[in-house]
């Protein structure tokens, strides 16, 4: 489904490359391939080893690296961010690489994910006397960071992320030396390529495909990469606990063409897909998905169920955010900029429209209404994740749980609020079972279905510690 009309959102996506001549260009190419997990926002900071300067902006990749932009950057490394505006909320301050500077020298940090305890270590890092620049979360671990006084940066950066309680791909980078960083939990996706000697990290592998590289692995949960002119060398921060992977990342966030944790997206997409026809019993003439995520579902659903895929609903791809939008009088009219029905695909026919999720309903409803207006006889809608009834903590905008309507009605009210003609969401098994990920217990986060949540959930003024302390994990190296 497309993000700016369900109200689910990914936040970020960070790019970093090490050791390149073309360090600007090949992020720039990277975060434009990244571009679907944040269109608020983006930037890149590089250095040439001895400063590090940046370019950031409210706005597309387009929009804000231009030619202009990017000839008065150079560098043989850099860390690259797309935002989408949720966690401190908009505004160009908030937008990433963070950028540093201190008489010791400077700092750049991009991140991926939610702090779940950033309001507590704020509060107390306030108290301590820390001046936020910015109402992100982010800017917590620069502070923590800083603190560690005169140690070496190693031994810092170990220790800060020992406080941190979430969901974080962190890329950290002063002017001689990368970190690269990855939740205990492994909530978010990070993977490790090689371009000819330099080294590249991304949020999906589509980046590294899109800029020649070639995948090394994926960042461990706890682990810690340093990349320097000695090479690139891998210690741990903290234990890995259990694996928990975001489900919504196969179902929705990532690219198709991505491996996520060693799964293509696609493939994930269309094994969902399956078992939603397995566990569908619907008679139909024709299967349809809602573009981009839903397209590879409905082709697993056709396979599996026999009934054809057919292309019922069209994506005009040149809607910007700047597009004028049509008033509410406009709209009643049946002005449709974003996705338009294939009335000589669905006239007549009974349609099974399938879909990743349902946030708060009002798409689906508008999705629904608008085959039945292309003359389909029959739509059953069939969803290929579970009931969303938890809000998620982890980097993921799906809203306070007010707004999800599956919390709030059943399946079948939902049903008739949508105008369907019948409604089937995947089970929970059903999923991870159709995700296929090789962890005995699925290792993937499923608690905006289930409540479980991998981390502690802090309330928002629950202190995490009177002092800040915390002894620096002492695993060695990998
Ligand atoms: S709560 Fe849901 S959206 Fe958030 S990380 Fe877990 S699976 Fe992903």
């Amino acid at each position: 489904m497309l993000a700016e009309l369900k109200g689910l959102n990914e936040e970020c996506g960070v790019f970093g490359i090490w050791g390149h001549q073309d360090a600007a260009n090949i992020t720039y190419y990277g975060l434009h391939s990244l571009q679907h997990r944040g269109q608020e926002g983006c930037g890149m900071v590089l250095t040439d080893g001895k400063n590090l300067t940046g370019v950031k902006g409210e706005g597309l990749v387009t929009e804000i690296f231009t030619s202009e932009k990017m000839q008065g950057l150079s560098g043989h490394a850099a860390i690259g961010h797309v935002r989408y505006a949720t966690a401190g909320g908009g505004g160009y301050e908030n937008v990433q690489p963070f950028l540093f500077n201190s008489q010791s020298g400077g700092l750049a940090l991009a991140h991926n994910g939610n702090l779940v305890n950033a309001a507590q270590l704020k509060d107390q890092l306030e108290a301590q006397g820390s001046i936020f620049q910015t109402t992100s979360d982010t800017e917590v671990l620069a502070h923590l960071i800083k603190r560690g006084g005169f140690a070496d940066l190693k031994t810092r950066v170990k220790n800060a992320l020992g406080m941190l309680k979430g969901a974080y791909a962190f890329l950290i980078m002063t002017e001689t030396e990368m970190m690269v960083a990855l939740d205990p939990h492994g909530l978010r996706p990070l993977s490790l390529g090689k371009i000819g000697d330099g080294v590249v990290v991304a949020s999906e592998t589509c980046a590294l495909d899109i800029v020649g590289a070639q995948f090394i692995r994926d960042i461990e949960p706890g682990e810690l990469v340093i990349i320097n002119e000695e090479g690139i060398h891998s210690e741990r921060f903290a234990h890995a606990t259990q694996r928990s992977m975001c489900s919504m990342e196969y179902v929705y966030f990532s690219r198709p063409d991505s491996n996520v944790d060693g799964i293509n997206v696609h493939t994930a997409r269309k094994n969902l897909g399956k078992q939603l026809a397995l566990e569908s019993v619907i008679h139909a003439d024709v299967v349809t998905g809602v573009p981009d995520s839903g397209v590879s579902v409905a082709i697993g659903y056709a396979e599996a169920s026999g009934i054809p895929y057919e292309m019922g609903l069209i994506k005009n791809r040149y809607v910007g955010r700047t597009f004028i939008q049509p008033s509410q009088s406009l709209r009643e009219q049946g002005v449709k900029m974003k996705l338009s029905p294939v009335r000589g695909v669905v006239e007549g026919k009974r349609v099974v429209m399938v879909d990743d999720s349902i946030v708060r309903g009002t798409t689906s409803k508008r999705i629904v209404a608008m085959l039945k207006e292309a003359g389909a006889k029959e739509v059953h809608v069939c969803i290929s994740s579970p009931p969303i009834k938890n809000p998620c903590f982890y980097g993921i905008d799906t809203s306070t749980q007010d707004e999800l309507i599956a919390s709030k009605l059943s399946v079948e009210e939902l049903r008739e609020l949508i105008g369907a003609d019948s409604l089937t969401f995947l089970s929970v098994e059903g999923m991870v079972k159709g995700i296929g990920r090789p962890y005995a217990d699925g290792g993937q986060c499923l608690a905006c279905f289930t409540g479980q949540y991998p981390t502690e959930i802090y309330p928002a003024t629950e202190p995490v510690s009177e002092n800040l302390t915390v002894e620096e994990v002492k695993l060695g190296a990998n």
